[in-house]
């Protein structure tokens, strides 16, 4: 999977154009799968589309001042989908729907003004405010769908427009709380930011599902990546994917965006949706940003101890970066450069976990080239001739590990060994198959000259450069 945008895209409306005119090429390079960003109406033409207005507005429609979004236009995202549908590779949007931004006019309604740091606790007593919670949709005037949003669809908002004042201000009247199911941070983690949705209104839920099938159908998507999962309830989660599935299949793909670096929480969450959606692996981004900050300081066979992918190998999505990690974002970890090789080569070579590139990897962010594209073209190439197999694991050394892939007959001359370290110079020696004895290994990112043979137990001694990821295969 790749996830085809970065945080600091410029606002061009070219996005859509530059996926269509780049599908053909992330083919051959063994992209099966585009995560794309969220391709609705935000409040504002620049805004990434995290701060969603209209979830029907798909660039189609004059509200905010724009017809295209930050992205392009809807009959441009049409053609790009097409376009990826034409060279087999499939389509996952980011939906959001855990709150709205950008409403079209002020409403009084009473609320609470809640502990940040504990939402159960009130700071005072109930009070009139006014919020931006009110939504017309001028300028689509219906179509699609005539459902208004107000006050009583959401469950919190952060902005009193009367007081000019910024807080989380928990909506009060019959049958308002805080959604169970949502993480326990904070004391409960539904409200993140704008006017969080009421995902327990019946009214909303029916709104929602409804929406995520009219997408699904109106673009031809093949999943959906949602956002911001930890604070939307797991239940509606379950049913919403059971709503769309039952129209699109049961192969249509879900991940969830659970952002805690606490694999405890991961489990439970899975369990609570019964295993429907994949996650990403945010404990091994965690795991790689804190070996890339220590150094030879980090265990490196802890490497993927305690990680989703350990665990759960096929519900894992495995990263290295994304537009959050990424430098200045909101959740910033990101990996450092020298360790990105290495995290790359683990994710990419690994027969377990659903591994996404990052748009900033590989095409740099800012519109500055990154220095991680060759290599990462040399994984992946790695990946389509040599990765296959069983995996035999060496996670053994505090400095150097590695791992081996046995190939399979499948594909001739397949097989891989991979070893990385982050002190000196060293080497493994590490069990190919017998299958491979007498064979004569080279390294193909360039770090290591020399060859490596096969013995007759068909294992060979591998060595790797410090401070780097090596990759030995069949010459
Ligand atoms: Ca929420």
């Amino acid at each position: 999977m790749m996830q085809y945008f970065e945080w600091n895209l410029p606002n061009d409306g070219n996005l859509w154009k530059q996926l269509k005119e780049d599908a053909s090429h992330l083919h051959e390079i063994g992209v099966t799968a585009v995560w794309i960003p969220p391709a609705y109406k935000a409040d504002e033409q620049q805004d990434e589309g995290y701060a969603t207005y209209d979830l029907y507005d798909l660039g189609e429609f004059d509200q905010k001042g724009t017809v295209r979004t930050k992205y392009g236009t809807k009959e441009e995202l049409k053609e790009m989908i097409d376009e990826l549908h034409k060279n087999h590779i499939s389509v996952y949007l980011d939906v959001v729907l855990n709150h709205k931004a950008g409403g079209d006019f002020t409403e009084k309604f009473i609320v609470v003004e809640v502990d940040p740091n504990d939402r159960t606790q009130a700071l005072g007593k109930p009070f009139e405010i006014q919020g931006w919670t009110g939504y017309s949709f001028h300028g689509r005037k219906d179509k699609y769908s005539d459902f208004k949003w107000h006050w009583y669809h959401f469950s919190g908002t952060g902005f009193d427009d009367a007081k000019k004042r910024s807080g989380i201000f928990q909506i009060q009247g019959e049958g308002k709380a805080w959604s169970e199911g949502v993480d326990n941070e904070n004391g409960n983690y539904d409200f993140l930011l704008c006017n969080d949705i009421d995902l327990d209104h019946p009214e909303v839920v029916t709104e929602l599902n409804r929406w995520g099938k009219w997408v699904s159908k109106e673009l031809n998507l093949d999943g959906m990546r949602l956002d911001a999962i930890k604070h939307i309830n797991d239940q509606f989660i379950k049913h919403f994917l059971e709503a769309v599935r039952a129209e699109r299949g049961d192969r249509f793909y879900a991940v969830g965006e659970y952002w805690k670096n606490d694999k405890e929480s991961l489990d439970e969450y899975l369990a609570q949706v019964e295993y429907q959606v994949d996650l990403f692996d945010v404990p091994l981004h965690y795991h790689m940003f804190q070996a890339s900050q220590k150094g030879r300081d980090f265990d490196l066979s802890t490497l993927i101890e305690g990680t989703l992918v350990a665990d759960h190998p096929d519900l894992a999505v495995t990263f290295v970066d994304n537009h959050d990690s990424q430098k200045n974002s909101s959740l910033e970890s990101q990996v450092k450069d020298w360790f990105k090789p290495m995290a790359y080569g683990l994710i990419l070579l690994m027969k377990e976990g659903y591994p996404c590139i990052f748009y900033g990897d590989y095409y740099g962010v800012k519109g500055k080239k990154s220095p991680h594209r060759l290599i990462l073209d040399i994984l992946l190439d790695a990946r389509r001739r040599y990765a296959f197999g069983e995996q035999h694991n060496y996670f053994d050394h505090p400095n150097t590990v590695g791992f081996t892939r046995t190939g399979d007959t499948e594909h001739p001359g397949s097989g891989l060994a991979l070893l990385i370290s982050n002190g000196e110079d060293g080497h493994k020696t590490m069990a190919v198959g017998q299958h491979h004895r007498g064979e004569y290994w080279y390294e193909i990112t360039g770090n290591r000259k020399e060859e490596v043979m096969i013995d007759e137990k068909g294992e060979g001694t591998f060595p790797v450069s410090g401070g780097k990821l090596a990759v030995w295969v069949k010459r």
